[in-house]
């Protein structure tokens, strides 16, 4: 049975990787249709309850169903996004629209980000649906476009106008799944259970205007914006050493010295500052940090006029809890005395977001990674970038991104070959992952 079913999860990603669904940013790409048409033929069945819902032309979502007996079980939802992002052909051995499967790997945009999971979940659903299976609680497949470019024509507009469709306690999608090796032999399975928040600021700087000849005291608004650049750079905001933090930290099996500084909130910038390696060290400062990093500046009109005005965009990923308000007073913290002379204007406010981990489902993630390598346990991580799911824990919804991969694939190989070249997933991953979700279904609606 397993052989079977990974059979089909691994032709239905490869048929997904074909339909070549890429989002380059631009409302108008995509086109999830051709992934949703695909879906939709794979999963009708007998008790089935299959919608589709278009935001624009070709932007589809399909949402299944499989109606729960009792209403005081908790909705599960399985969500994969159905667009993946450009390629650079140059860059990649194989054809990245193939779908090719060469010694047991499936090639192909897409394989890993997400459209492994989308496939293995409708899989799972389908077998579900075919053992006549009658959840107690209601299970929903939610294949969604849209998620490589903030969600906009998807997740966001169908939490917005269809939120009675997808509404769910639990909901499992990316991104994670690695299992780490620890030094006594077990694994550790990575569970996405937060991720930051962006407040991305326009700080507009003034000066008053003048002839470039004299600039003997002028009131420069170049020069008043490279001190607050500085200022802005030299600004060391408070760790945020949460429970999350931890696990992270433990994970790396550091020397004990090492670990106690890391969490140390008073030690932990000079820990990472002495970290061997660069790659791990920014990692960890981002997991630890509201970081603030100054991205665009545009100021001046010509060679010869003094400017009495910058505008500096400042990018700002904000730990679980920060609110928008005080970004803006860490902002004129380390603006100090030249906060005067700026204003704040809010481009984003978008807030961290973030899943408590003591519940059924929790559990049978562990349970079930457990069941894959034995001894696992989950490690509950912070995602820096943004994923769909953090629509559904604005609404209460306890939110993962999971999945299971093989021994054989790296924390490394999953960074390097999101949105990278040569991107490919093995098909022992999509059994584990298949097993994943029928697991975690059966032990919350069974
Ligand atoms: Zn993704």
């Amino acid at each position: 049975m397993a052989t079977d079913l990974t059979g089909a999860s691994t032709e239905l990603l490869q048929a997904l990787i074909r339909a070549e669904c890429v989002n380059d940013g631009t409302p108008d790409s995509g086109g999830e249709a051709r992934n949703v048409d695909l879906l939709h033929a794979y999963l009708e069945g007998p008790g089935v309850e299959l919608s589709t819902y278009e935001s624009r032309p070709g932007r589809t979502s399909l949402v299944a169903r499989l109606e729960g007996s009792d209403p005081a079980a908790p909705t599960v939802c399985l969500m994969g996004h159905t667009d993946v992002v450009p390629v650079n052909r140059d860059g990649w051995s194989r054809d990245p629209f193939g779908g090719e499967l060469i010694n047991g790997e499936v090639w192909g945009r897409g394989a890993l980000d997400m459209l492994y999971q989308t496939a293995t979940q409708a899989v799972a659903f389908r077998h579900l649906t075919q053992r006549g299976f009658r959840p107690k609680g209601t299970l929903i497949y939610f294949a969604v476009p849209d998620e490589e470019a903030g969600g906009t024509w998807g997740a966001k507009w169908m939490v917005d106008h269809h939120w009675d469709a997808i509404a769910c306690d639990y909901l499992l999608t990316e991104l994670a799944g690695v299992a780490m090796p620890s030094t006594d032999g077990t694994r550790k399975i990575t569970v996405t259970v937060a991720e930051k928040g962006i407040a991305w600021r326009r700080l507009r700087v003034s000066g008053s205007p003048g002839h470039g000849s004299m600039p003997f005291g002028a009131d420069n608004a170049i020069i008043t914006a490279a001190e607050i650049v500085r200022r802005l750079s030299a600004h060391r905001p408070q760790a945020g050493l949460d429970d999350v933090w931890r696990a992270t930290v433990e994970a790396y099996e550091f020397e004990p010295e090492l670990t106690r500084r890391l969490l140390d909130p008073t030690e932990v910038y000079a820990a990472l500052q002495a970290l061997p390696d660069q790659g791990t060290a920014t990692m960890l400062h981002a997991c630890s940090h509201t970081t603030f990093s100054p991205n665009v500046v545009h100021g001046g009109v010509k060679s010869n006029v003094i400017p009495d005005v910058v505008e500096l965009d400042v990018d700002i990923r904000t730990l679980p809890g920060v609110t928008g308000d005080e970004v803006d007073a860490a902002l004129h913290d380390a603006i100090g005395d030249l906060a005067d002379r700026v204003h704040i204007g809010r481009l984003i406010d978008d807030q961290s977001t973030a899943s408590p981990l003591d519940n059924p489902m929790w559990h049978a993630l562990a349970a079930r990674a457990r069941a894959a390598y034995p001894g696992a346990s989950l490690l509950p991580q912070l995602e820096i970038g943004a994923t769909d799911a953090r629509f559904f824990r604005r609404r209460g919804t306890v939110a993962y991104g999971t999945g299971l991969f093989s021994a054989d694939v790296t924390y490394e190989d999953m960074i390097s070959r999101f949105h990278g070249n040569d991107e490919r997933i093995d098909v022992e991953s999509l059994r584990l992952t298949t097993d994943l979700w029928l697991g975690v279904v059966h032990d919350l609606l069974g």
